[in-house]
């Protein structure tokens, strides 16, 4: 079958390459530290998203946020872990996409992005796009392309 033309792909909808979010690990703003790092650990992925109670994005958390912030002039302070709040060290200044956008947006915040959170139009988070679902996408796309 002939696949269609790389200007129509870049304007289509990414919607069946998002991970769902029932299926991404997160933490909420009020959480200790101690309980991002073991959610990151556990769950074996670097950042994660940070999301409210009512499931809008708020930022991520990483590892290396998280280490930074316990770094003392002399040693770690890990002992400070379950004292300090998600939301003082939470990266605030990430994109997001909405389901409505396209394919080509989603592909350029990728360059830049291992992952993007993806919200509905009232702000609810639905799940991530990977970098790595939309390498798999363009793979497919080009090695069936005529
Ligand atoms: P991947 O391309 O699958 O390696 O994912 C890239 C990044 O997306 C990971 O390093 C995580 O930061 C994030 N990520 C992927 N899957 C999940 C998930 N199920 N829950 C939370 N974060 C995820």
């Amino acid at each position: 079958m002939k696949e269609p033309p790389a200007k129509y792909v870049l304007q289509q909808e990414f919607g069946e390459l998002i991970v769902p979010s029932s299926k991404v690990a997160h933490v909420q703003p009020d959480h200790s530290l101690e309980h991002a790092l073991l959610v990151l650990i556990k769950s074996g992925y670097s950042a994660i998203p940070v999301l409210d109670r009512h499931y809008r994005i708020q930022g991520l958390i990483s590892h290396t946020r998280i280490l930074e912030s316990i770094l003392g002039v002399e040693r770690m302070e890990f002992d400070t872990l379950h004292l300090r709040r998600v939301e003082d060290v939470m990266n605030r200044q990430i994109p997001s996409l909405r389901q409505t956008d396209t394919f080509q947006r989603a592909l350029e915040l990728s360059i830049n992005h291992p992952f993007v959170c993806v919200e509905d139009e009232d702000g609810i988070f639905l799940g991530i796009l990977t970098r790595k679902a939309i390498l798999a996408f363009l793979y497919r796309y080009l090695r069936n392309m005529e």
